[in-house]
């Protein structure tokens, strides 16, 4: 599936601000001391699904997966075009052959699926995020036998912890409860959802810290008038107080910033800076004590979005897992970036791990 059009790394100018000694091993075939740098070829306002794919191959643990082709066990024939082709791209940008590869397979295989996505025009790099992992989770679920002593009869939604699981749902699924209180009889039942992004508001139009956004999120909000909810106890409709906390805590989890306003017909950008800590990001405050296992997170990517609504452009922030170097990736470009650069007002999706990762190494031949 390696593309006709990708650039042998040989060729290159190296543009990375290596020693002389890592400059020199580039020309050794067997070391790759570019792995996981490689950039991706724009397609026509593909950044927002360069942006994304970046991101995605800077998680050593969903790289490794593939790699390792461990994926191949676990795939379902009849819906794996997208997951096979993920696989053949992060090998592809992993291993470091080239200087840039071209995603055009892979983003043939999820238009075929998703028309939009092959359109010439600017999507939603969240929304193209949440449309990869959900095809990956279909493409490679398999059923949990952890099913047959839940039989605990509650009314809990719960996707991920009971019956299906994927590589996604072990990395980046976390589950949210919420507390709904009744105000007239203060009868309190509670409800579980599933989430594989936190879609954060922004309580500031100048500044404010990914902290302020968490605790506008998880505050307690009342629903009132058409948000009523049935209270089973008074068997009507009542005002009700509603309180979320996280549930169960993802290894990964993923924030999106939502900048992008929309009021009827009006829609703008938010530029707010929001300021968020590139380690020991600490979520217990909004974890249920029970589960509050591992509570410090720390940034490993960040998709940036630049300009405004229709017309803007998408990159890259991601950490390095063998350098653990920051890494801009803007399309076909790859440069290291300071620390202090990783801050950035154009933050629109942060993505933060609980551990550590570890090197992927490929033993799967393709
Ligand atoms: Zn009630």
């Amino acid at each position: 599936l390696t593309s006709q059009f990708n650039i042998p790394r040989r060729h290159r100018q190296l543009r990375h601000s290596l020693g002389p000694q890592l400059v020199e091993e580039s020309n050794n075939e067997t070391s790759q001391p570019y792995q996981g740098l490689t950039g991706l070829r724009n397609l026509g306002n593909t950044c927002y699904m360069n942006a994304v794919l970046q991101c995605l191959c800077s998680i050593s643990p969903l790289v490794e997966y593939f790699l390792s082709g461990k994926y191949v066990t676990a795939l379902h024939k009849e819906n794996g075009e997208v997951a096979t082709a993920f696989a053949y791209l992060m090998t592809d940008m992993w291993l470091g052959e080239f200087e840039c590869v071209s995603p055009e397979v892979f983003r043939s295989v999820i238009g075929d699926l998703c028309p939009a996505f092959t359109k010439k025009t600017q999507q939603d790099a969240q929304e193209f995020l949440i449309y990869v992992l959900n095809e990956l989770h279909e493409a490679l679920k398999k059923s949990c036998k952890r099913r047959c002593y839940g039989n605990t009869s509650t009314s809990r939604e719960d996707r991920g912890t009971g019956s299906e699981t994927s590589i996604i749902t072990q990395l980046f699924e976390g589950q949210l409860s919420y507390d709904i209180t009744c105000l007239a009889c203060q009868t309190t039942t509670d409800k579980n959802e599933v989430f594989t992004v936190l879609s954060l508001p922004i309580p500031s139009e100048s500044a404010c810290s990914l902290q302020d956004c968490l605790e506008c999120f998880f505050q307690q909000d009342t629903l009132t008038w058409n948000n009523q909810i049935h209270c089973s106890f008074c068997g009507t409709k009542q005002d009700a107080a509603v309180k979320a906390n996280i549930g169960k805590a993802p290894k990964m989890v993923i924030f999106h910033l939502k900048r992008f306003d929309y009021q009827g017909s009006y829609k703008r950008k938010l530029g707010t800076n929001i300021y968020y800590p590139l380690s020991n990001l600490d979520l217990s405050p909004y974890i249920y004590p029970l589960f509050r296992k591992n509570p410090k997170y720390n940034l490993c990517a960040v998709v940036n979005h630049f300009g405004y609504l229709d017309g803007g452009h998408y990159t890259a922030f991601c950490k390095h897992t063998l350098t653990q170097n920051w890494y801009s990736f803007d399309d076909a470009q790859v440069s290291e970036i300071p620390q202090a650069s990783v801050q950035s007002a154009a933050a629109y999706l942060l993505f933060y791990s609980c551990k550590a990762f570890s090197v992927p190494t490929k033993t799967h031949k393709y």
